[in-house]
């Protein structure tokens, strides 16, 4: 039968069946896809054809990995050969973030947005809490959304709390596998009770575990929205904020810098000092904008998080 990987603990799965049941099960032998090593050869998020277990009810082997679409991976800081897949097929990357109370810097925006572009994987922004924002940050905001939308990035604005925004979130989410993240304090939690309040429970567990210290932080969990939504919380966004990209193929997952890298006079310009930057003279010109340069320059120097 025919599943989808919804909860991993390295040596057991639950794995969705197409006929809603939920089965533990375990692998059969040497599971692998070609290609990078893993240390777990099962991801969340990862199609699996499943042998169910007649002597034990609610029981299955996995015998079958599908090719992935896309997976996030957290690479080994020792064999750089190696990794952990975190999760895979999402469909999208969504960040939740606030302009107050906490505010979620530029900086940490573009490090999530390069992050699920170098895995290719879509990505949203959900400004949450704008009922907090007096008309001045309400301006600041929609600049950012404009900068944002004009690279080609959905945006969307909402108040958990003032139920503003919350059906297009939820049309955002339909028929889709989507990652959520944010720092915390943003209003996940808020958002995930009021769409979906079976899978609270879930998700605060996840976090207790997470605090303490038990290390299940660094597996993903699934849950399921309705039908054909699912939701992957991840339990830190540490998972998305580990960068691993060389410093020539950075600017590649900077949409509006991919597009005219190509015009740079050096096909290995880094666009900082070189002469005849494209990038450089689009940034000057304001085609480019000033946040997002200084972003990249940033991830370049590989600044932690500082922005
Ligand atoms: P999490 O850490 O991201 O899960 O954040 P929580 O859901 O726990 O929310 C943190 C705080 O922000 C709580 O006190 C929420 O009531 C509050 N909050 C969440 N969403 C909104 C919102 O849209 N507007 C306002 N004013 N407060 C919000
Ligand atoms: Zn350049």
């Amino acid at each position: 039968m025919k599943g989808l990987v919804m909860r991993s603990t390295g040596s057991w799965y639950d794995v969705l069946g197409e006929n809603d049941v939920t089965y533990t099960c375990r692998t059969r032998g040497k599971l692998r896809l070609k290609g990078f090593k893993t240390t777990n050869p099962i991801a969340v998020g990862d199609y699996v054809e499943i042998a169910i277990d007649n002597e034990a009810p609610g029981q299955g082997i996995i015998e079958e990995i599908k090719p992935r679409e896309n997976y996030i991976i957290r690479k080994s800081v020792k064999l750089q050969s190696q990794g952990h897949i975190i999760a895979s097929n999402i469909d999208q990357a969504i960040l939740i973030a606030t302009l107050v109370y906490p505010r979620t810097s530029l900086g940490f925006i573009d490090r999530f947005l390069v992050t699920a572009e170098s895995f290719r994987i879509p990505q949203v922004l959900v400004f949450n809490k704008i009922d907090l924002l007096e008309e001045e940050h309400f301006n600041a905001l929609e600049q950012i959304i404009n900068m944002y939308e004009k690279i080609g990035i959905s945006c969307l604005k909402i108040s958990a709390t003032e139920n503003t925004g919350l059906d297009e979130f939820k049309n955002l989410l339909h028929n889709k596998k989507s990652l959520l993240s944010g720092h915390s304090g943003v209003g996940k939690s808020t958002i995930l009770n009021l769409i979906a309040p079976h899978i609270e429970q879930k998700t605060s567990s996840v976090s207790d575990f997470a605090q303490k210290g038990v290390h299940t932080t660094t597996f993903a969990e699934m849950f399921k929205l309705d039908d054909n939504s699912f939701i992957i919380d991840t339990p830190g966004i540490k998972e998305l904020g580990i960068i691993d990209i060389s410093p020539e193929e950075l600017s590649d997952y900077f949409p509006e810098m991919r597009a005219i890298r190509s015009e740079c006079k050096f096909h290995n310009c880094k666009h900082t000092h070189e002469p005849k930057c494209a990038v450089k003279e689009a940034v000057e010109a304001g085609q480019i904008s000033e946040s997002r340069y200084i972003s990249y320059l940033s991830i370049l120097e590989g600044d932690d998080n500082r922005r």
